[in-house]
């Protein structure tokens, strides 16, 4: 088998693994990223660019250069509940830099941190190589198993970060106990074509017996169809023509569109699961992103919380790798500093899939919003609390890893 080494070997190039990796390699530490797709373009990775995020591509100096790629901004967020158009978060009094949320695909989020990646010597990304399994020694991981385009590949390496999303293959090769939280939803994911003329929306529609989200991207709206688990068999026995029905009487601007939907292959079930790794770490190993908890669509956050997590990561772990191997200690440090955000944010997930979600799809009588929501449309000053929530998360990580290779010619 062909062998490399490296210091730290990142399986997976979403955004937790391509964000960590391009911090590490910054700092100057050698990183070998692992993404088992020869491309970017898969279209079930969601699109938000949070607050957050942005504040750590500023802080990575990289904030200009991100924006002058297309995408839309949002300053506030609103949702149409049982038929009332509802403003929910307003994130213009952020204590960030950019004070709204960016709608981009993410292929397009992750092609540009990886050509940003690629003006660093130190980081190295590898498409089209699977991470197979783990190597260890003396009950330490010293590397990665792969197979790629030129056959099995061993990576050695002194950290092996695992970011392969929520059906990692590391975790379970790891053998770490997960904790399953429950998600009574799962997502039909389509598109359907947008015009020039029409609204820029990300909007979240909310009634009796529905949850259906738009996401504008160009061209076309992605689409999220919430089913409760399991809901997507009787919907198909009902037939095509009456699932495209059901799409017009909640957003009757589909009418003339609807048709996109020529067969059941244009529309795809993603299984939503909302679960958390007990402990995220062995010995030369962590876990982070949805590797190490994975989360639910609600709020858009998980992208948030994964870029969260690589900074922490990177922060805390640039040091201990520039000397040789981290110890344990520092990888529980990472567990610590972010397990509280990660709970917190999954107990909100489980009270919206509980309190809101479940109850509006298996409701038959008028559903209209929870007085609580009611209440953020009337008080602007209440609409900043969830702008916080969804935008920074519990904690806002800023980048604190070095930057090794400041004043070089073309660097930032
Ligand atoms: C239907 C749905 C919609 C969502 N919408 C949103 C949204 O709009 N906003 C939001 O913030 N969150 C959303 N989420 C949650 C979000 O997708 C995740 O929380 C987030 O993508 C986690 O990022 P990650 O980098 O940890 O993992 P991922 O994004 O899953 O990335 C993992 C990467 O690893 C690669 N990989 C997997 N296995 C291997 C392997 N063995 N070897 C090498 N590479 C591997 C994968 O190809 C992938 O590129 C949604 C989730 C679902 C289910």
């Amino acid at each position: 088998m062909q062998a490399l080494k490296t210091r730290c070997c990142i399986a997976g190039g979403g955004p937790a693994g391509v964000m960590a990796g391009y911090i590490l390699a910054r700092a100057g530490i050698d990183v070998v990223v692992l993404e088992k797709h020869a491309d970017f373009l898969r279209d079930f990775r969601g699109d938000t660019v949070h607050p957050s995020t942005l504040q750590a591509l500023y802080e990575l100096g990289l904030l200009e250069r991100f924006l002058e790629r297309p995408h839309t901004k949002f300053t506030e967020l609103s949702a149409n509940i049982g038929g009332d158009l509802v403003r929910v978060a307003d994130f213009r009094h952020l204590p960030t830099q950019a004070k709204f949320l960016v709608i981009m695909p993410q292929w397009d989020f992750l092609n540009f941190l990886a050509e940003e990646g690629a003006r660093l010597p130190t980081f190295k990304l590898m498409m089209e190589t699977e991470a197979t399994g783990l190597t260890q020694d003396g009950g330490r991981v010293t590397g990665v198993t792969t197979s790629s385009p030129s056959g099995p590949l061993l990576v050695e390496a002194e950290l092996v970060i695992a970011a392969d999303g929520r059906t990692s293959t590391l975790r379970q090769q790891a053998r770490f106990k997960v904790h399953d939280l429950g998600a009574p939803i799962d997502v039909l994911w389509m598109r359907l074509p947008r015009r020039a003329d029409d609204p820029n929306a990300a909007l979240g529609n909310i009634g009796a017996g529905y949850v259906f989200v738009t996401i504008e991207r160009g061209e076309y709206f992605q689409c999220a169809y919430v089913v409760p688990k399991g809901g997507f068999e009787p919907i198909r026995a009902q037939g095509l023509e009456a699932f495209r029905q059901r799409i017009v009487s909640i957003a009757p601007m589909m009418k003339n569109r609807v048709k996109a939907l020529e067969s059941w292959d244009d529309v795809k079930l993603l299984s939503v699961s909302l679960d958390r790794l007990e402990q995220w770490w062995k010995p030369g190993l962590l876990c982070i992103g949805d590797a190490a908890h994975a989360m639910s669509p609600v709020g858009g956050v998980g992208i948030n919380l994964a870029i969260q997590d690589a900074v922490a990561a990177a922060n805390r772990l640039a040091g201990p790798l520039s000397r040789g191997k981290p110890a344990d200690a520092d990888l529980a440090a990472v567990q610590a500093r972010r397990l509280g955000p990660v709970r917190a944010m999954q107990g909100l997930q489980l009270l919206v899939h509980n309190r809101i979600l479940s109850p509006a799809l298996t409701s038959e009588t008028p559903f209209k919003a929870p007085w609580i929501v009611k209440l953020l449309d009337k008080i602007a000053l209440l609409r900043r609390i969830p702008a916080r929530v969804v935008g920074l998360g519990f904690r806002l990580e800023h980048v604190t890893a070095p930057d090794a290779l400041a004043g070089r010619a073309g660097s930032s």
